[in-house]
């Protein structure tokens, strides 16, 4: 099998059973790699209506083909698990070095179940497979261990770990690795928490087998450069995903103060180029990234200074200006503190800020913070950041998700609770963006940018859009947008929706594609190189469609009343008009919505409640036996 080591790892922590078994050819040919390997063995192995922090629930990691191998940028690593941010399918993608070093160790899948006894981590080393005791990591933060792991074991070792977040099952607790890269959004570090796992460490220094090293070296190294030259490079690079701050606050779809607006008067201070004039020391990538986006740098404040990674646009957003927050030293300190506990930065943001106008909406009290909080004041961010992680007082109630604590509060506070399924929004607001809106609609784990990224199109009003970079170097001078058109916007949705999977299926970065507009063929012909087997791009999307169709029959499964209601958007977003900006006045109303899931859920194949139609699975060859 050219491109895999060839092993699936299988640990069960209430047995120490340490299994490894042949990786299945019939998964790598009909599911490839990463997403795929995810997706299918979650659907397949996990007994139905486990809890998320059952013993049984399923830890996976999955790589892919290109994973460790020339093709650039191919540092990603893939998890999965059922979410306890949705109770449904939940995956998570993390950069850095820890899946390349997996497969050099021998992996292409670990799948974990059960429980260890007490606080653990597990040591691997190429066959060398241990759950060790780590009572002396337990309580601390993820930097902290991983700097001690490092220092006791070896620079040469790659780590995850989970914060104090993960130990106290924060709904939206976070894996982080790399000082700075983090597996987010779904809650798969409170996943590893439950399991009293409080990190891996891998080390591998075994060769993956590729096909044609010789073919590989010379589209490997072409796909390298080719990244370099793109137009985009210049746009995009220097300022990471940061650098479309700007961008994203002139068209009106910067999240502000809970989503209440979509514009503020402070982006310039917190955009690519405060990160560049105010933290940024130096460059940092991914496992051999030709435009490494990350920005390593030193963030100084009233409350301390610290050295850190990032931040990217979303925490810009999340923690920045839908907290109000309009420093950038002190939005790249709550980064620091959110990786350090262990909690990812986009829900972190919604939750406190949603908080924060329960708070001003006279809900919550200072009693119920130990202190006086405000929007914009990094004291009062901070502290509700160590409130969730560690459940102290609201932080019980908060650490649950923003869906979680609106329906116990209630009041009224689930109308400006933004999420959808449990999954809190990101960094675009989209009440004058329909197909963004969709996008974050209808997504398999909830309410995420990374399933689908549309805005350009939304903003452009047309099916056609340059690429991130491109729309970054052209900027936007509209002082104010006509009302968007809902009609039409599924194909472009859908289009999007099958597109991202692809990388994550073949174990690669998207960014290069979706940021700096690398042509496709490029990852055919390394494709081709490793495995030795001819691809075609629109298999991969065909693909793309059978697992976006599995997850969205593991929901209906997975959760007891699952359909359309779930695919609904916050009430903010249908009922009040946004109040100022380019998009002032401006909202898609509840029956646009509807208009919009009947166009989707036709184009895709799905009844009335969205539930995939047996024509459509049996045209996508999906079998669910008898856990359908
Ligand atoms: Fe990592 Fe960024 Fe490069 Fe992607 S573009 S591989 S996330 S450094």
């Amino acid at each position: 099998l050219y491109g895999y080591a060839g092993t699936t790892l299988r640990i069960n922590l209430s047995e120490n059973d340490i299994v490894k078994e042949a990786l299945s050819e019939e998964l790598v040919d009909e599911y490839i790699g990463g997403r795929g390997f995810v997706a299918k063995t979650l659907f397949d192995e996990l007994p139905p209506n486990t809890e998320p922090f059952d013993p049984e629930n399923l830890f996976i990691i999955a790589m892919g083909p290109l994973s460790g191998t020339f093709s650039p940028a191919t540092g990603k690593t893939h998890f999965g698990t059922k979410s306890p941010a949705t109770g449904g399918y939940g995956d998570s993608n993390m950069g850095g070095h820890f899946g390349v070093e997996m497969k050099y160790a021998g992996y292409d899948m670990i799948v974990i179940n059960g429980k260890a006894e007490k606080p653990s981590y597990i040591f691997i080393e190429n066959d060398k497979v241990e759950i060790r005791p780590a009572e002396k990591y337990w309580g601390r933060g993820s930097f902290d261990v991983e700097k001690a792991m490092k220092e006791e074991m070896g620079e040469e070792y790659q780590i995850l770990t989970i914060g104090p977040a993960g130990e106290n099952l924060v709904k939206f607790a976070c894996i982080s690795h790399d000082f700075g890269r983090q597996a987010g959004r779904i809650g798969i570090g409170a996943v590893l928490g439950s399991k009293n796992i409080k990190a891996i460490v891998m080390r591998g220094t075994k060769d993956v087998p590729v096909f044609d090293p010789k073919k590989l070296y010379e589209s490997g190294r072409e796909t390298y450069f080719a990244a370099k030259e793109k137009p985009g490079y210049t746009g995009w690079t220097p300022q990471g995903t940061a650098g479309i701050t700007d961008w994203c606050n002139d068209v009106g779809a910067m999240p502000t103060r809970n989503f209440q607006t979509s514009h503020n008067d402070y982006a310039s201070d917190i955009n690519g180029q405060a990160i560049l004039d105010k933290l940024k020391i130096t460059d940092k990538g991914c496992f051999g990234c030709p435009i490494p986006c990350g920005k390593y740098g030193h963030a100084k404040t009233s409350m301390g200074s610290t050295y850190m990674e990032g931040p990217e646009y979303e925490t810009i957003a999340m923690l920045g200006s839908n907290c109000d927050l309009a420093d950038i030293d002190e939005i790249a300190y709550t980064n620091f503190i959110c990786d350090e506990l262990g909690i990812d930065t986009c829900s972190a943001g919604v939750v406190v800020s949603w908080a924060l106008e329960c708070y001003d909406r006279g809900i919550f009290t200072q009693e119920d913070f130990g202190m006086e909080v405000s929007f914009g004041d990094l004291k009062s961010v901070v502290k509700i950041l160590e409130l969730i992680s560690y459940r102290e007082k609201i932080g019980d109630l908060l650490a649950e998700g923003v869906k979680g604590a609106s329906e116990r509060v209630g009041k009224g506070t689930e109308k400006f609770a933004i999420h959808v399924k449990g999954l809190e929004w990101t960094g675009y607001e989209s009440r004058n963006a329909p197909g963004m809106m969709l996008g974050y609609m209808t997504a398999d784990i909830g309410a995420h940018h990374g399933r689908c990224w549309v805005l350009g199109n939304d903003v452009a009003g047309s099916a056609e859009a340059g690429c991130v970079g491109d729309l970054i170097s052209e900027g936007s001078s509209v002082e104010k947008f006509p009302k968007a058109k809902v009609k039409g916007v599924s194909p472009i949705v859908i289009n999007s929706q099958h597109i991202r999977p692809a990388f994550d299926i073949l174990g690669t970065c998207r960014l290069q594609y979706m940021e700096i507009g690398l042509e496709t063929f490029h990852y055919e012909r390394n494709y081709e190189a490793v495995t030795g087997k001819p691809f075609k791009w629109e298999d991969l999307m065909t693909l793309s469609e059978k697992i976006w169709n599995l997850n969205r029959c593991f929901n209906f499964r997975e959760i007891e009343d699952f359909g359309r209601k779930y695919d609904y958007p916050p009430a903010r977003f249908y009922e009040e008009p946004i109040p100022n900006g380019p998009n002032e006045g401006h909202f898609i109303t509840f029956d646009e919505i509807n208009e919009m899931l009947d166009e989707f859920y036709e184009a895709r194949g799905w009844d009335e409640e969205g539930r995939p139609t047996a024509e459509k699975l049996q045209q996508l060859g999906i079998s669910l036996g008898v856990r359908a």
